[in-house]
């Protein structure tokens, strides 16, 4: 057995010269370019390709087109992608990725697979922030959610609530007129991180009425269980009310899906990833784009320019390594040189 590897059930060993965790636009976008470099590259995937494109109904800010349905983005992504060779692995959940002693990954999959390869790309995006009070996990999926496009029909002339104050609270706020009677935005400030052109769209909607300087206390349902009322609280005065609301959407943000890395890798406060200019993180030969990775904004041109980047750093990361016959030792002050 080669050193580093260590002793347990695996169903199957597999070789690429780049494994790509996730098939959001990052992912898919990374092995177009790993696809085209004629490089071995798989995109592992645990639910469908296409991330946040998937959670996403129109997107309007993709150059070239001028609107497009978020899930045929994500189908041309993925055709795109496969026609230059990526492969990819669906409803494969990653559990870890594990450098090994020789500087090389393996990355574990929940099936037992393992992926071996010099180079990985991380893009698995993020997970829902959740608001963390009473009733809201108890009643999700009967009033509560975290996807519009998912569940938005289920509410078709409710009165419902959106909470937080960003892109990703406002356009679905809007986007969930389209089936509620009423659709209530709370935020917890005064101001919006959202952009301009959307926070015209929320506020000439005559469906939207927007609640500022407030939070949701706790989320109360019914004797079956199904959301009937939002506790509230005005954040500046602390005076409390009721909102008569049968459904709860929360988009307050994401938390990146960094838990699979198994050693330290440098992150900002939030945890997302750091990368150099090269996308490469702390870890020599992993990179990381998209949603995880830290910077300014989380968009799908910022994904794909990340991946695009990522994916052309590893073909010269692996010539690199070729070159000097094997990946980089870290030192023991965590700096590192190819
Ligand atoms: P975000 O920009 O981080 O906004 C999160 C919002 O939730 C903020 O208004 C924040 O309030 C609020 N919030 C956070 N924690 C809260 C809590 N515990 N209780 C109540 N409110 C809370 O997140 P996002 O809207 O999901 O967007 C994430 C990234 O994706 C951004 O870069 C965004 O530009 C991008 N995105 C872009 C688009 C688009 O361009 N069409 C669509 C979706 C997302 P404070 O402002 O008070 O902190």
């Amino acid at each position: 057995m080669p050193p580093g590897y260590e002793e347990r059930n695996v169903a199957e060993r597999f070789q690429y010269d780049v494994v790509i965790v996730g098939a959001g636009p990052a992912g898919m976008c990374a092995g177009m370019y790993a696809g085209r470099s004629m490089l071995r590259a798989v995109v592992l995937e645990r639910g469908f390709p296409g991330g946040e494109l998937l959670n996403t109904e129109l997107i309007e800010d993709y150059p070239g087109f001028e609107t497009v349905l978020g899930h045929e983005l994500a189908q041309k992504f993925h055709d795109h992608a496969a026609k230059f060779g990526a492969e990819f692995r669906t409803s494969v959940t990653v559990t870890r990725v594990h450098r090994r002693d020789d500087g090389t990954f393996e990355t574990h999959a929940d099936n037992g697979d393992v992926y071996e390869s010099p180079a990985v790309i991380i893009t698995a995006g993020g997970t829902p922030i959740k608001l963390g009070i009473p009733g809201e996990l108890e009643y999700a999926g009967k009033g509560v959610s975290y996807c519009a496009i998912c569940d938005g029909a289920f509410f078709r002339n409710h009165v419902i609530a959106v909470v937080g104050g960003g892109d990703a609270a406002v356009e679905e706020a809007d986007f969930l007129t389209r089936y509620a009677q009423k659709v209530y935005l709370i935020h917890r400030r005064a101001d919006f991180r959202a952009s301009k052109l959307l926070q015209k769209r929320l506020f000439e909607n005559p469906k939207i009425e927007v609640i500022v300087n407030t939070v949701v206390d706790e989320v109360e349902a019914d004797a079956q269980g199904l959301v009937n009322n939002l506790k509230l609280r005005d954040s500046e005065t602390g005076a409390t009310r009721d909102l008569a609301a049968t459904g709860m959407f929360v988009f307050i943000g994401f938390r990146p899906n960094t838990g699979i890395i198994e050693a330290h890798v440098d992150h900002d406060d939030m945890g997302y990833l750091k990368t150099d200019t090269n996308m490469m993180t702390s870890i020599p030969g992993m990179f990381a784009a998209g949603d995880l990775r830290s910077q300014l904004t989380r968009q799908v041109t910022t994904a794909v320019g990340d991946a695009t980047t990522a994916a052309i750093a590893v073909e010269k990361y692996l010539k690199s390594i070729a070159d000097h016959d094997g990946p980089p030792v870290i030192a023991a002050s965590g700096g590192y040189a190819v």
